[in-house]
This record gives C-alpha cells, sequence and structure tokens, in this order.
C-alpha cells in the first residue's frame, strides 16, 4: 500500500477553493442542481444550503413521492419539466438547465443512480458513505470516467475550517509528528423501522453511516491509508441491530507508524471527537463531527483553532461547482470514497475472522 499524496490532495482541495473564489469574481453562471431524494438531509440541510450558495442553484428534483414534488414545485418555483420520478430519471440527460445531480438516497441506491447520471452526461455528487462496497465504488468511479464528468463525495467536514486548521496543524508538525489519535463518532438511533437499520438499503449500522466520519479524521491528519486493521463488536440490543451493527471499536496501524483508536455506536449518545497525539503536544475537536457548534483545542495555550461556524453543505456544494467551472479536479472524488470502503471492508472482515487484517488496495 503506498503512502496517499497527501499534500497533493490538500492542494486540489485548495484549488478548488481557491478557484471558487475566482469563479466568484467571474460573470459564471450558477450551475444547476438535480436532487434525488427529498428526505431529511435534502429538506433541512441541502435545499436551504444551495439557496446561500454563490455558484449553485436548485434546478430540479427526483423523488418518488408525488406529494413532495407538490410541495417543493411551489415551495422553490420548480417547473413541471423539471420534476423527475426514479423511473423518468434518465430523462435529465435531455435537460440543459441540470448541470450537477445530486445523489441524496439510501446507501445501496447510490450506484444505481451515480451510475445512471454519468450516462446522463451530468457531474455527479454522492451522499457518503458513497456505497455499500469498494466494487461498487470502483463501477461508479469508472462510469463517472468514461463520461468524462466530476465525482464528488459528500465528505463537508473536508471543507469545515476546524477540520482544515487541524489538518495543517498534522501536516506542517506543528506539534512534531503525529504519533497517536483517537476518535469516534456515534448516536443513538431511534425509529426501529428505518431504513438505517435495514443492511439491504444501508449497507451496515453505526460504522457506514457514523463511524465514517472518524475513520476520515484519522485518514485526513495521518495523509495515510491503514494497513492493518483489528475490530470488535458489541451488540446490547440483537433485535434491534439484527441485520446490522450497533457498536464497533477499531485499531488501525498506518505506514509511518501512526496508531488509532476508533469507535462509533448506535446505541449512545456522548462520542463525537477525536485528539491528534503528537510529540511535542496535541491537538482535537470536540464536537467534531456536528453541522453546528465545533470546538476546536490544543494543548499550547497560544495555539488556538477558532474559526465562525460555516455551513458545511454550502461550503461543499460551492467547492465542487467552483472545481467544475474552473474545470481543476475536485477532491474529495470517488476514490476517496473508495479508500474509505477498502477500510470499513476491512472492519467487517476482522469482526468475522476474529482477527488483524489487512487493508485491500485500489
Ligand atoms: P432519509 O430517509 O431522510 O431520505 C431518503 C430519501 O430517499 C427518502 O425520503 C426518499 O425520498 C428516498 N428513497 C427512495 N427509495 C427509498 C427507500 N427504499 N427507503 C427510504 N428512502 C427511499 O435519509 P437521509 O436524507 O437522512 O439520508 C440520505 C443519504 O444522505 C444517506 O446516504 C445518508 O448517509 C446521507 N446523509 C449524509 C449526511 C451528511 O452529513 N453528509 C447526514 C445525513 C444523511 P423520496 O420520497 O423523495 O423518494
Amino acid at each position: 500500500m503506498q503512502r496517499r499524496p497527501f499534500l497533493a490532495t490538500l492542494g486540489a482541495t485548495a484549488a478548488a477553493l481557491t478557484t471558487g473564489t475566482r469563479a466568484q469574481e467571474a460573470p459564471g453562471r450558477k450551475l444547476g442542481w438535480a436532487l434525488v431524494g427529498l428526505g431529511s438531509l435534502s429538506t433541512h440541510q441541502i435545499a436551504p444550503a444551495l439557496a446561500k450558495t454563490k455558484h449553485c442553484r436548485l434546478a430540479a428534483i427526483v423523488t418518488g413521492t408525488p406529494e413532495k414534488a407538490e410541495k417543493w414545485k411551489a415551495q422553490y418555483g420548480i417547473p413541471d419539466s423539471h420534476v423527475y420520478n426514479y423511473e423518468t430519471f434518465d430523462r435529465i440527460a435531455e435537460n440543459p438547465d441540470v448541470d450537477v445531480i445530486y445523489v441524496v438516497l439510501p446507501n445501496s441506491m447510490h450506484e444505481e443512480f451515480v451510475i445512471r447520471g454519468a450516462k446522463a452526461g451530468k457531474h455527479v455528487f454522492c451522499e457518503k458513505p458513497m456505497a455499500n462496497s469498494a466494487d461498487e465504488c470502483r463501477r461508479m468511479i469508472a462510469a463517472m470516467k468514461s463520461a468524462g464528468k466530476q465525482l464528488g463525495v459528500g465528505y463537508r467536514c473536508q471543507f469545515e475550517p476546524h477540520h482544515r486548521e487541524c489538518m495543517r496543524l498534522a501536516r506542517e508538525k506543528v506539534f512534531g509528528d503525529l504519533k497517536f489519535i483517537e476518535a469516534g463518532f456515534g448516536f443513538q438511533i431511534g425509529d426501529p423501522a428505518q431504513w438505517r437499520l435495514r443492511k439491504k438499503l444501508a449497507g451496515g449500522g453505526a460504522l457506514m453511516d457514523v463511524g465514517i466520519y472518524a475513520l476520515q479524521a484519522c485518514r485526513y491528519l495521518t495523509g495515510e491509508e491503514p494497513v492493518e486493521i483489528v475490530a470488535q463488536e458489541v451488540k446490547t440490543d440483537p433485535v434491534k441491530f439484527a441485520e446490522v451493527d450497533e457498536t464497533i471499536s477499531w485499531s488501525m496501524k498506518f505506514p509511518s507508524g501512526v496508531m488509532a483508536s476508533v469507535m462509533t455506536t448506535y446505541a449512545f449518545n456522548g462520542v463525537n471527537s477525536f485528539t491528534a497525539v503528537c510529540q511535542n503536544g496535541k491537538f482535537g475537536m470536540d464536537p467534531a463531527y456536528s453541522y453546528d457548534g465545533l470546538k476546536g483545542w490544543t494543548s499550547k495555550p497560544e495555539v488556538k483553532i477558532e474559526f465562525p461556524a460555516v455551513d458545511h453543505f454550502q461550503t461543499e456544494m460551492d467547492a465542487f461547482a467552483a472545481a467544475i467551472l474552473a474545470d481543476v479536479a475536485f477532491v474529495p472524488s470517488g476514490e476517496e470514497g473508495l479508500w474509505d470502503l477498502l477500510a470499513i471492508e476491512a472492519i467487517y472482515r476482522s469482526i468475522a475472522e476474529g482477527k488483524a487484517v489487512t487493508v485491500g488496495n485500489v
């Protein structure tokens, strides 16, 4: 396993953000976005964020629920010609008003709609987790490549200033070499009937849904891919969590010798942080992954991690649009999603086999 070109990765993301400024100054048009799946995230986060963006606008909707279509048409002034359902979706290819398709569906549907979006000749932004397996990610990446369009994954924290400052502190070794990371994200999940608890739709439980944020933090702090993982699972409610994981803790070894100890859960609240322990001090965030109220801290009073709050969704959508407008590669792309799925598959494999396992490669 090779060290990921972390500097290049951060550089490309920064380029997208910088070119965002450039595109903002240019008279460039706003890109039209089609939202696929009008659930909680689309309704409460993405649509309001779209209204605040510099380079994007809500152009079309794709929904399987006619009542939602009526409500959104009225609320956002969307014409009938820009409303699709999952059967008529492919006609979006003929709609020049749509530049970007944003897939906000249950995880198992991401692959199908990303590939159909590619075939429609549109750029696609896909919610996390990118898919339910590394193979699905590979097919999605291939489809987007052959369409010659950009694929972005909704890793909103990568555009959030506290997280970006933590990446810088680690990369520039402000506290010396990074040695150890402790990270975790979990919450007490409610409604036992929801798709997040159905393996076929969700692919897995807490790990796929929120553990992925803590995994991401370890990957972007180290700038490396884990080489070996050992994981354990606990199920205190085998009925509710009959199909998916409830609580998992795992440790990861990175090529430079950094160790990470990570956990995720659907059983309780209170875990939402990371700590990066370095040779000469430490820093971290708590809370780390919520939409707002994020707090950074360091062991040196003179080094502060303090930034005004941003709308994560506005920022990431503008960065994706800016990359498209400036014709530069967007990061985090599908490869980033694939790396996460490789680590997630290793975690599940370690639990199943009861031993440490190596992580697959792209
Ligand atoms: P919801 O359950 O609230 O919405 C999903 C929507 O998908 C539904 O409302 C429905 O929309 C559509 N859908 C189509 N088929 C199905 C099906 N078989 N079962 C359920 N819904 C279906 O989920 P979220 O909005 O919370 O999550 C959607 C995606 O966004 C997930 O991949 C999730 O991981 C990700 N997410 C990311 C977050 C982040 O911070 N980046 C936060 C929350 C979620 P319709 O009625 O319009 O057809």
